[in-house]
């Protein structure tokens, strides 16, 4: 389809079904490729996460002081040992002592207390968060939307440009044009929270005398754990800005000045 507009010199050439689905093609293969850059952030946490597992009494004896400490044993807050051989697939990292999370439901904090304590005094800062900070609740209640608007984004990313370049642009419009911006600001206040639960995290264990060299490893651990959640962020809005770049390069109406 040809658009001839004889006042101003040029024309619109709208793009063949063909150019919309090699773009597609495209933008989805470059958005796959950038996320494969995943697992390179989130490793260095997995791999301290397995060595610390020799230093865990340590680390359980400050834990457990850690919960009364912070007074959250007095608001319902709970731990849930999750020990190893359980097969729940929700609680499958959890058992193998690579993961650990808090349940603001519940008030629950999920751990193999006899391999990966060491994560535990971040999720009391998240229940710090949760509990005893107005700014850290609010931080959270962006978790879930967050997720959600980051992923949709990548979904947004892919629909056709239909007008030209110089068209004037309403509220879909600005949110296609941004799309990367805004997958990487919905994920954010995420980030912040979990900045904020590393940080309170450390502070318990201090409290609760771990020694000065547990304490440099738990900075370490917990700084790695904070680039996976940035790495995430990064990438996210990245992959996201690459596929809406190449979706709009084979997409939008092409000005053709003659
Ligand atoms: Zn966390």
């Amino acid at each position: 389809m040809t658009g001839i507009n004889s006042n101003y010199g040029y024309m619109y050439r709208q793009r063949s079904q063909e150019e919309a689905e090699i773009g597609y093609l495209l933008a989805t293969l470059a958005s796959a490729a950038v996320l494969k850059a995943l697992p390179s952030f989130s490793n260095p946490f997995e791999k301290q996460m397995k060595k610390e597992w020799a230093n865990n009494a340590l680390y359980k004896d400050a834990f457990i002081k850690s919960i009364s400490n912070s007074g959250l044993d007095k608001v319902g807050v709970k731990l849930m040992h999750v020990p190893s051989g359980i097969t729940d697939p929700k609680l499958l990292d959890v058992a193998r002592g690579l993961n650990a999370f808090y349940t603001p439901d519940a008030k629950q904090v999920f751990l193999n207390a006899d391999k990966a304590t060491i994560a535990g005094f971040h999720e009391l800062g998240h229940a710090m968060n949760h509990l005893k900070s107005k700014t850290g609740k609010f931080l959270q209640s962006f978790r879930r939307p967050g997720y959600a608007i980051a992923g949709l984004m990548g979904t947004v990313a892919l629909f056709s440009r239909s007008k030209p370049k110089d068209a004037k642009r309403n509220v879909f419009d600005f949110v296609q044009d941004n799309c990367g911006k805004i997958a990487f600001a919905a994920m954010l206040p995420t980030v912040i929270e979990e900045s904020m639960a590393s940080y309170k995290g450390i502070k318990l264990a201090k409290q609760a005398g771990l020694s000065d060299a547990l304490v440099k490893n738990l900075r370490k651990f917990y700084g790695k754990a904070l680039l996976s959640y940035g790495g995430y962020a990064l990438l996210i809005g990245f992959s996201t800005f690459i596929a809406s770049k190449i979706t709009e390069i084979f997409t939008r109406p092409k000005k053709i000045e003659y």
